[in-house]
């Protein structure tokens, strides 16, 4: 985990093994990331810490933007870059679960999403340091790119939720923020 850049809620390991030092907290027994920043290990006392910029205040209702990194079988993992009305650029994982992701059911994450996608979500719940974000209503896609050439991709008129590449015509379905390409912010 040497030079590996922290996210905060990053696992960082057991009470065991370590102190919980500047940067950290420990819940049921496993140390995890408060701040972001750079893994440091203090060998002689075993103490572990994130040195880093304490980040903006989470809190929820805030509106962030954010990449989708990964998508896992009921949830996509969001990596929020930009809170709204904060200047700066930040680095704060969290999780946006299938049944947060439209108004309509979703089934799996990938028939709203994709890699790469840029979003925009509203902060619902923090607990344990786990933050998780809603795409309901206005929210949701606001950048996406082609899975075939990874153009831009636009809105589509072929459906409210549909994108058109303008590169090679490929359509794709997200779920599209209300303000999908208009988004001053990015
Ligand atoms: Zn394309």
């Amino acid at each position: 985990m040497e030079n590996k850049k922290i996210l905060i809620g990053d696992y960082l390991g057991t009470i065991e093994e370590f102190v919980p030092g500047k940067g950290t907290y420990a819940e049921d027994g496993k140390i995890y990331a408060s701040n972001m920043g750079k893994y440091l290990v203090d060998p002689e006392n075993h103490v572990v810490s994130v040195d880093g910029k304490n980040p903006p205040v989470l809190e929820r209702g805030q509106v962030v933007f954010g990449e989708v990194l990964d998508l896992r079988k009921n949830a996509a993992v969001v990596i929020a870059r930009k809170l709204q009305g904060h200047p700066g650029e930040v680095d704060i994982k969290t999780g946006l679960f299938v049944s947060n992701m439209a108004d309509s059911y979703v089934e799996r994450p990938e028939d709203a999403f994709a890699i790469g996608d840029i979003v925009k979500g509203v902060v619902i719940k923090i607990e344990s340091g786990l933050i998780d974000i809603s795409t309901k209503g206005p929210m949701g896609v606001v950048k996406a790119f082609c899975r075939r050439c990874r153009c831009p991709l636009e809105k589509s008129d072929k459906g409210p939720d549909m994108l058109e590449c303008p590169c090679c015509g490929n359509k794709e379905k997200r779920k599209i923020a209300e303000d999908y390409g208009n988004v001053s912010e990015l």
